[in-house]
């Protein structure tokens, strides 16, 4: 976190990656709340179910999760990954077409309060944004280190920022049109894109529960890690799930070897 005495400047570049990365663009309820009070269907058009929510609504406590559909890896088009509401000018800046009511989570990136509100620029993003790493590296040099020395002397970040707690009354309105959907409304896939995958993605779910269990593997299939891994098996890219498994348990090539060649 950014030590107060060093004044170095954040300054981002408007290469738009954050708004360009398979990760999850949550809603925090104030916004979608405005959004829905506002009647802007031109936004909520483009909210959709997180898909740990649609297939496994007991993990959030029966409560929706709303993210922008960015083409979410398990239920989209996992090489592209783009928020519908960036622009890219001519002059290859990016740029938000929801400035003014874009959700918390783009309102700070990357930074983050700490309990007394303060600002700080996330170490987490530091192989993320390039305009915190340029941060970092200044900092490093006001204080004649180098950037791996600098940011080992400096706090981490733990995860992601505690989500904003979800209304019980809207939880329920949004709870009660998801139970309460057509089939013709799920088919359109117009608010709910997820359905129109919905046969796949219970494949691959049923497909990765078994894997994971003959991986025992102790994580979770709807944990961040436990999505890259099904990222992984939708695209059969056995040395990235051996990657992320490795950091779990050893050796899994073996047995994720076998698995796909009993597939083929
Ligand atoms: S915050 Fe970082 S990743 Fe996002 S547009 Fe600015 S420089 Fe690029
Ligand atoms: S809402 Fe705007 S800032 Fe947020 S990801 Fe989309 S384009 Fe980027």
């Amino acid at each position: 976190m950014m030590p107060s005495k060093i004044p170095v400047k954040f300054e981002c570049k408007r290469c738009g990656d954050c708004c360009k990365r398979d990760w999850d663009l949550r809603l925090d309820w104030e916004t979608i709340t405005k959004w829905i009070r506002e009647k802007r269907g031109d936004l909520l058009y483009h909210v959709v179910f997180h898909p740990r929510f649609i297939m496994h609504p007991e993990y959030s406590n029966y409560e929706p999760i709303l993210i922008i559909d960015n083409g979410h890896s398990l239920f989209g088009d996992y090489q592209k990954h783009v928020c519908p509401f960036l622009v890219m000018t001519s002059g290859g800046k990016a740029s938000c077409k929801i400035h003014d009511v874009k959700p918390l989570i783009c309102k700070e990136f990357p930074f983050i309060p700490d309990e007394n509100g303060r600002y700080h620029v996330r170490t987490d993003a530091l192989n993320l944004c390039r305009a915190v790493k340029d941060y970092f590296k200044k900092c490093a040099q006001a204080e004649s280190k180098d950037l791996d020395e600098y940011m080992q002397s400096i706090p981490k970040m733990e995860g992601e920022p505690e989500s904003v707690p979800i209304p019980r009354e809207l939880a329920e309105m949004l709870k009660r049109r998801y139970q309460t959907l057509s089939k013709e409304e799920k088919a359109t896939g117009l608010l709910f894109p997820e359905f129109r995958n919905k046969e796949y993605a219970s494949r691959v779910f049923k497909r990765s529960a078994k894997l994971f269990k003959r991986m025992n593997l102790k994580v979770r299939i709807t944990s961040h890690k436990g999505m890259s891994i099904l990222d992984a098996c939708l695209r059969e890219d056995i040395s990235k799930i051996i990657e992320i498994t490795d950091t779990i348990r050893k050796p899994a090539e073996a047995v994720m070897r076998e698995y796909f060649e009993r597939q083929t």
